[in-house]
C-alpha cells in the first residue's frame, strides 16, 4: 500500500515515497488523471481497431460489388 501524506510543498495529498533517501511526494489526485487519461486512450485505440475494422468491411463489400 502507498504511504499518504501531506506534500510539504504545496499542502495536497500526496504518495509519500523514501526514493534513494530522497523523500518524494507524488500528488495524488495528477496520479488520478493521469491513469483516467491512459483508460481513455486505451478506450479510443479500442474504437479506433473497431473503426479500422469496420472500414475494411466496407472496402472490401465495396469491391466485391465492382
Ligand atoms: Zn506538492
Amino acid at each position: 500500500m502507498s504511504d499518504v501524506r501531506t506534500c510539504p510543498t504545496c499542502g495536497a495529498k500526496a504518495k509519500y515515497k523514501l526514493i534513494e533517501e530522497k523523500e518524494t511526494y507524488t500528488a495524488v489526485q495528477e496520479e488520478a488523471v493521469f491513469k483516467k487519461i491512459s483508460q481513455l486512450k486505451k478506450a479510443i485505440d479500442k474504437y479506433k481497431s473497431k473503426a479500422e475494422a469496420l472500414e475494411k468491411e466496407i472496402q472490401a463489400i465495396k469491391s466485391d460489388k465492382k
